[in-house]
């Protein structure tokens, strides 16, 4: 294993554990920050990433420890609430974790990354960001933003070596949706919609950033790369 720390966000559950898991397996140090302060591998540290000090705290604590070679933004949350009924409230909160949050972190690991160079930053976005999904008016506008920031920091921070890209899945079966996904009527549904007839697993988006990580491709930065077996582009 080698000192390079990457750190993941939400990697107590779902998604960012499976990332956090592939990253160790390919020989990264992970750092994982998420409320419960929980990691599968690596070290786990405490951090609301609503917090914009805590963010700030817990990225230079992990810089006194080692290099850091990546970051991935992947603690979100997802909520659905009928438009003409959103409050502004709940509108700027889910912007805050799955938007602002990932801007904050970007730029408090920036100098740290400036100084390891040929680093990598993943966002994980949603293939929501592109689509019209009804009561889902703030997550969309949340991931159409980790789209707009992963372009931007990406041309902005080229020529410190740092690239950046927006990993953006689809339906992603987790602890937390499993029952859903089972249901025979949602089932039925996903078979209809999703051209590979199915949900993905966390650990088909951690390979992909895993590959990401391992593969190093310098000509890749900003883009938006969907993983959703085909329903983002299914007519
Ligand atoms: P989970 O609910 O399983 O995990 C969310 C993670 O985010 C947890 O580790 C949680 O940790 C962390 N988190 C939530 N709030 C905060 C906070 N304020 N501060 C720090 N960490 C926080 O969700 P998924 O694994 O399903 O989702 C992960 C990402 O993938 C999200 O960005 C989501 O939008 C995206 N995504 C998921 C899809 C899916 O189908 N599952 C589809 C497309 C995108 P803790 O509670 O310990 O703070």
């Amino acid at each position: 294993m080698s000192d390079e720390q990457v750190i993941v966000t939400g990697a107590s559950s779902g998604i960012g554990e499976a990332i956090a898991i592939e990253l160790d397996r390919r020989g990264f140090k992970v750092v994982g920050l998420s409320r419960r302060g929980s990691c599968p591998v690596g070290v786990g540290m405490a951090c609301d990433m609503t917090d914009e000090a805590s963010i700030s705290a817990s990225i230079a604590k992990i810089a006194g420890r080692g290099p850091i070679v990546g970051l991935v933004n992947n603690a979100g949350a997802h909520e659905a609430t009928p438009s003409a009924e959103l409050s502004l409230a709940e509108f700027e909160k889910c912007m805050r974790l799955n938007a602002s949050a990932v801007l904050v972190a970007c730029r408090e690991v920036y100098p740290h990354l400036k100084k390891s160079g040929d680093t990598l930053i993943v966002n994980i976005g949603s293939f929501f960001d592109k689509l019209a999904v009804s009561e889902n008016v703030a997550y969309c506008a949340s991931k159409a933003a980790v789209g707009a920031i992963t372009r931007c920091l990406a041309t902005e921070w080229a020529s410190d070596g740092i690239r950046v890209l927006d990993v953006a899945p689809g339906y992603i079966e987790t602890e937390l949706n499993r029952d859903f996904l089972a249901k025979p009527k949602i089932k039925a549904w996903l078979e209809r919609r999703v051209p590979v007839k199915r949900a993905g697993a966390a650990s088909e988006v951690a390979r992909l950033v895993g590959a990401l990580y391992s593969e190093k491709i310098g000509f890749l930065t900003g883009e938006t790369i969907y993983i959703d077996g085909g329903q983002g582009a299914n007519h």
